[in-house]
């Protein structure tokens, strides 16, 4: 990715106010408006914005002007700060130098690119457990979905993906995977599927959503073709995303959206009609007028990740992660999803090990319980924010929780049966004290009756 031209910036922002958490300052939690502060724990859905993802967006906000058009100021500054971002987002990712970075709306949309571009034929091997934004583009953009059982393993993942590769037909062929669940948060063998997708000619695209806010997600290191991801998981506000990685069926495809920056020359053709010749690279995906402040704000927060540093944020995250599923599994009728370890003799024994092949991800049934009540009492009781239900990711729920896909959702179950669960997720600014709050809520609720 070439580094855009430099234009003076604007005065920084202030620096901020003593940094609580390696170095990265969580912006302020909303009142509950009863007397507890809000305790976010539902990171996996929306992180909250770190301060200083926050300044530099407020620093860059009134300077804005479109991209790529313009011969004046503020148009030449958002043209270097759009670029640098994606010069930034590409370090942070470790792209190839013949990568290309597209700024999209979300991971879903980048999903939703990638599907677009496939080549005609392309067959896309995906595991029934993905969230729905891995699961159902391809189909939708009329590639053909091959659907892999759940694994209960990280071994098994890969022998049900190379017994499906091998038998399938000549063509090209395209694995989807997500790198940790949206649902049990566990880490999925990525390295181990990329090789496995390569041997058998297969490209690879990794869904990082939950992946990137936890872990360092290095394209070249892990072997993958292609990484998506949203901001607003990464602790930047909403609207901006991230499709990377290898740009030849990029460039061979009809553009995602079709306009104006997309196109290197337009003109009437001989019939009367329009003749276009379109952009290669990422501009032939990002018509129209991009979102700077969406793309700033990504490459400000991949800057403070790189800043605190992955190794720490993995290991006060572990901390917590432990203390949770520690706290949850001292408690009579409560069960903790996981997907992997069930036909594994390796499988972890204590709360540490559960913790580390886990993000800071956490599902859990009470049996016999209403998972939809045990989340609407932590928050109006506790002032905790969870999440209930089947978290975009009807299968995998349905397959962790034993149902069968014809069982109705929660308000059709039969008595004391929920098919929802309940998910905690946490990040670089939950404090201890929201992760023990959650517990002894959880506890008092177990112990009084909902
Ligand atoms: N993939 C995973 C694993 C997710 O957890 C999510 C969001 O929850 C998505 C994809 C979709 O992200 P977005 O809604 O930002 O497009």
């Amino acid at each position: 990715v070439p580094e855009p031209t430099s234009v003076t910036a604007p005065a920084p922002a202030p620096a901020s106010a003593p940094l609580p958490v390696l170095g990265l300052d969580v912006r302020a939690p909303l009142a509950t408006g009863g007397e507890l502060p809000y305790a976010a724990l539902d990171y996996a859905a929306s992180a909250p914005v770190l301060r200083s993802v926050w300044e530099d967006v407020a620093a860059y906000a009134p300077y804005y002007g479109s991209v790529h058009r313009g011969a004046g100021y503020l148009s030449q500054h958002s043209t270097a700060v759009f670029e640098r971002s994606r010069a930034t987002v590409a370090r942070f990712l470790g792209c190839r130098s013949t990568d290309q970075v597209v700024f999209t709306r979300s991971t879903t949309d980048s999903l939703n690119l990638l599907a677009s571009a496939l080549p005609e034929g392309t067959r896309v091997f995906v595991f029934e457990t993905e969230h729905h934004a891995s699961l159902l583009p391809w189909q939708a953009a009329g590639a053909r979905t091959v659907l892999l059982d759940a694994p209960r393993s990280a071994g098994q993942a890969v022998g049900t993906l190379e017994r499906a590769l091998a038998a399938a037909p000549e063509g090209p062929k395209l694995v989807c995977v997500t790198g940790a669940s949206n649902v049990t948060g566990e880490i999925w063998p990525v390295r181990r599927l990329a090789a496995a997708a390569h041997r058998y000619g297969a490209r690879i695209v990794l869904d990082a959503a939950q992946l990137v806010p936890h872990r360092p997600v290095h394209i070249g290191e892990l072997d993958v073709d292609w990484v998506a991801f949203s901001g607003h998981k990464l602790y930047a506000p909403f609207g901006a995303g991230v499709l990377a990685g290898r740009s030849d069926w990029l460039d061979a495809a009809e553009p995602y959206l079709a306009g104006g920056g997309a196109s290197r020359k337009v003109a009437r053709d001989a019939d009367g009609g329009v003749e276009v010749e379109w952009q290669n690279g990422p501009a032939r995906h990002e018509a129209g007028s991009p979102n700077v402040i969406g793309a700033y704000s990504i490459a400000s927060a991949c800057e403070a990740l790189t800043g605190a540093g992955f190794p720490e944020l993995a290991a006060r995250e572990g901390e917590l992660t432990t203390k949770l599923l520690a706290g949850l599994s001292e408690l009579p009728g409560v069960k903790v999803l996981s997907l992997f370890g069930v036909d594994d003799e390796s499988a972890p024994s204590d709360a540490r090990a559960e913790a580390e092949r886990r993000v800071g991800v956490v599902s859990f049934v009470i049996e016999g319980w209403s998972s939809a009540h045990v989340a609407a009492a932590l928050s109006a009781e506790y002032g905790i924010g969870v999440r209930d239900g089947l978290f975009c990711a009807h299968p995998l729920v349905r397959a962790l929780l034993g149902a069968r896909s014809e069982d109705p959702g929660e308000c059709g179950a039969p008595e004391g049966r929920s098919l929802n669960a309940v998910r905690v997720s946490i990040g670089a600014g939950t404090p201890e004290e929201h992760v023990e709050r959650f517990v002894r809520a959880v506890r008092e609720l177990v112990r009084d009756g909902a």
